[in-house]
């Protein structure tokens, strides 16, 4: 069961919708994992709505009613509601979160490109604005080189565990460092760990390995 859980204040701008699209999809991710989290998200829908019977009626515009339905049509907001996720079309890698299905209908990618010693990387998507999802593999036992973030970065674990300074994290804990976090994530020594990543903003290494890595990174982004 996850241990590490996004914030009540981001959960809060989950459920009013208001968190980036691909913040959203790891949130969605960890809830499918966590039942602590479908629980409060079932909790603030039920707050939602309640303030919502409450504000003063406005007349709408001829085609809001159409734009809402198309709105909880969308996987997101079925997942924000609480409701079980679609379920796995076939051939779907059994172990993904139901919500990262779409990104990866044929299963884990097959190629992951080497950034480090111990470190590879599969990028799934980079979005308009420059936000990378991607996936990260850390070898059994082994160090990510040590580095900071110009921004927000969410990681959810998926398989293995790993552990910084702060603790460990193991499958379905959610992670979310911002430029004030400087770590080193280390894999436990008996599996090797997969990880879920969104990069709000590029990562920048610290170390004396990242003038090498750095290049490599920004290539991939
Ligand atoms: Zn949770």
């Amino acid at each position: 069961m996850a241990v590490h859980h996004p914030s009540l204040d981001l959960l809060q701008a989950y459920s009013a919708g208001n968190v980036h699209q691909a913040l959203a999809l790891a949130i969605a991710a960890h809830s499918s994992m966590c039942s602590v989290c479908r629980q409060r998200l079932a909790q603030l829908n039920e707050i939602g709505g309640t303030l919502l019977e409450n504000v003063t009626p406005v007349e709408l515009s001829s085609n809001s009613w159409q734009a809402l339905q198309a709105r909880l049509q969308q996987p997101e907001v079925l997942q924000r509601q609480g409701e079980k996720a679609e379920p796995k079309p076939e051939g779907t890698h059994s172990s993904l979160p139901a919500p990262l299905n779409k990104l990866m209908p044929q299963g884990l990618p097959k190629k992951f490109t080497r950034i480090g010693w111990s470190l590879r990387q599969a990028t799934l998507k980079i979005m308009n604005d420059g936000t990378v999802i991607a996936l990260h593999h850390i070898r059994a036992g082994g160090k990510t080189p040590r580095h900071t973030h110009e921004g927000q970065e969410v990681t959810l674990v998926l398989e293995g565990s790993f552990s910084d300074e702060n603790g460990l994290y193991q499958p379905g804990d959610f992670l979310l460092v911002d430029e004030h976090t400087n770590h080193r994530p280390t894999a436990s020594k008996n599996e090797d760990c997969l990880c879920f990543t969104v990069q709000l903003a590029p990562l920048k290494l610290t170390g004396p390995i990242g003038k090498w890595f750095n290049p490599i990174i920004r290539a991939l982004q």
